[in-house]
């Protein structure tokens, strides 16, 4: 029998910020390759999830449990290590690109920071092909010419796929995306989750996809986590989770579901 070591082990993760808690002893695992759906409606604690698992929350909050990915203990692992993870085992999307990206630095050299950041000395003809190509596989049209141009110079879909780019040019084996197609219309954001299905395809990628929309993440997930008040109420495989949901406030989103 092979059994499969989880990618990422969450348990008892407790969260709280001047002492009051948003985040209530919740555990969660994510296989090589899976891809969990964390749902739950505005402020239940996804994003301060997401970012304990980056270890990016500030130091006013207080973190309690055990966040383990690849075996690494991230919450006590010295911060070298940690940066070396973060962005190379470990990398995030966010829902609105524009805050994460840099409006007066060209969108070839963000990407090419990202790869640089963990590989210092690439030499510049390497780095550029490695930049051109990760916007080839994210589908940026002319990577030759338009790693040149600024972010504003971009659709909100494109934006994101910048984000996008900078985020797998390392080969991370998980992205956590916190609600990457939030700010996108309904066509744009069927783009991008077919563009996440492909990279988690070729590259074996393991994604936490976070949504308050159950009906996006129904289009992504294997498994979904339901998040209320900060608490995990319920997990499950998708279908199951559709046709079977246990808890009463699952069976109420799945009600408002369109
Ligand atoms: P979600 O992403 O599900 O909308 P968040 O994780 O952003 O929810 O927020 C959960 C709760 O934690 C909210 O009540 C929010 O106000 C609080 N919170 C988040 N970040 C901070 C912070 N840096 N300082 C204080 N409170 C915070
Ligand atoms: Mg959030």
């Amino acid at each position: 029998m092979t059994v499969t070591e989880p990618l990422l082990d969450v348990r008892d993760l407790t969260i709280a910020f001047g002492g009051k808690p948003v985040v209530h002893s919740i555990s969660l695992s994510i296989a090589p390759g899976e891809t969990l759906g964390l749902v739950g409606e505005s402020g239940s604690g996804k994003s301060a999830t997401s970012f304990a698992l980056m270890r990016l929350l500030p130091p006013s909050a207080t973190i309690t449990g055990s966040i383990r990915l690849e075996g690494h203990p991230i919450l006590t692992l010295p911060e070298p290590q940690m940066r070396t993870l973060r962005g190379s085992a470990v990398s995030m999307i966010f829902q609105e690109p524009m805050t994460a990206l840099n409006p007066v630095m060209r969108i070839g050299d963000q990407i090419g920071e990202s790869l640089l950041a963990h590989h210092p000395r690439t030499p510049r003809a390497e780095l550029r092909a490695r930049v051109i190509a990760a916007m080839q596989e994210v589908g940026l049209p002319n990577p030759e010419q338009r790693l040149r141009d600024y972010p504003y110079q971009f659709s909100g879909g494109q934006r994101q796929r910048i984000l996008i780019a900078s985020a797998l040019i390392n080969r991370p084996r998980l992205l956590i995306a916190d609600e990457p197609t939030t700010a996108l219309d309904v066509t744009v954001q069927a783009q991008i989750l077919d563009l996440l299905r492909k990279l988690r395809r070729t590259h074996n990628l393991s994604i936490l996809f976070i949504s308050h929309d159950l009906a996006v993440i129904s289009q992504i997930a294997d498994r979904v986590a339901v998040m209320q008040h900060g608490r995990i109420v319920e997990t499950a495989a998708t279908a199951d989770l559709f046709r079977d949901p246990q808890h009463p406030y699952t069976r109420k989103l799945l009600a408002s579901a369109p």
